[in-house]
């Protein structure tokens, strides 16, 4: 017999299993947003090139130009819509964004593909940014004191396609190959299963807009035309990958609602996308409270010839 008790001579413990995941969340709940909250102490908004009030790539696509100027202008959102997951789970959403994309760099690398990510020096060092290195992406809409109101970055730019082939790669590897241009920028993305059966099926473009909205406005500022775009399903851990040129017309258009909300003084000044509040568009909105709160008619008090039983 293997003496698991190490020749202590106690008998055997009860085994007293029990669920630790309150106290444990909590800790890493807190880990989480604090390591965040550092982060942003160093990078935080407006501390940069990009100025405080700026609108993002990522945003740029929002359908209503309403709830696009309530996020420029700054306003809170509404507790209701950040309350469906606790800041720390959040966080860790984010994280596990940040892991996909550099995994996802790691594996194009060993399979041949030239990628960058980040912008250099021109003595090959990292060109560093409010202490981080820099990603690639653009800039526009500069205010007088330097710093641009509308931004984005790109997770890399693919430079180079793998020159070799491994010994019994399909004949489509090889000729879809000869399709893709490069250079062509990257977005990574990833999702639960149910969201990456959305993109195998309706594509980046019917799959979210504001992805698409991201894409191609970064390719336009950029002057690249081809974009490379991975969705990883982080139940199966399956790819959609998805390659395609930019459809400038959209981007146009995109950065003109931009551009409008850029020069606008409040959100008042658009049109809601939807009258109903109840409004598939206004379903995910976070600024709901505020829009609707505007519109709620004023309560006047009835002057007293209108109360009941008042005799004229
Ligand atoms: S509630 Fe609807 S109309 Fe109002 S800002 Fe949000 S999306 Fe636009």
């Amino acid at each position: 017999m293997i003496d698991l008790n190490h020749g202590s001579g106690a008998g055997p413990s009860a085994a007293s299993n029990r669920d630790a995941s309150l106290p444990m969340n909590a800790l890493i709940d807190w880990a989480c947003i604090e390591e965040s909250r550092l982060d942003y102490q160093q990078r935080g908004s407006g501390k940069g090139a990009v100025a405080y009030k700026r609108i993002g790539a990522g945003y740029i696509g929002t359908k209503c130009e309403r709830e696009l100027a309530y996020r420029f202008h700054k306003y809170p959102k509404d507790a209701s819509t950040e309350g469906d997951y606790p800041e720390g789970q959040l966080k860790r959403h984010a994280s596990a964004g940040f892991w996909t994309e550099a995994k996802t760099v790691d594996w194009l690398r060993l399979a041949g593909f030239n990628i960058t990510t980040h912008q250099t020096n021109p003595d090959g060092t990292p060109l560093m940014e409010n202490g981080k290195p820099k990603q690639w992406g653009f800039m526009s809409a500069p205010l007088p004191n330097g710093q641009f109101q509308l931004a984005g970055e790109v997770d890399g730019v693919i430079v180079g396609k793998p020159e070799r082939l491994p010994p019994g790669m399909p004949a489509e590897v090889e000729k879809w190959l000869g399709v893709m241009e490069v250079p062509c920028i990257w977005e990574s993305k990833k999702g639960t299963h149910k969201k990456y059966q959305k993109f195998v099926k309706d594509g980046v473009k019917g799959g979210d807009e504001r992805y698409w909205a991201q894409i191609n406005t970064t390719m336009a500022y950029m002057g690249i035309k081809a974009y490379l775009f991975s969705m990883l399903d982080l139940d199966t851990m399956q790819y959609y990958w998805e390659y395609g040129s930019v459809d400038i017309a959209f981007a146009q258009e995109v950065s003109d609602r931009a551009v409008r909300v850029i020069a606008s003084k409040s959100p008042d000044e658009f049109q809601r996308v939807a009258r109903d509040p109840s409004s598939w568009l206004c379903r995910f909105c976070d600024y709901r409270s505020h829009c609707r709160a505007e519109e709620a008619p004023t309560q006047v008090a009835a002057p007293g010839w209108m109360k009941m039983g008042a005799q004229a």
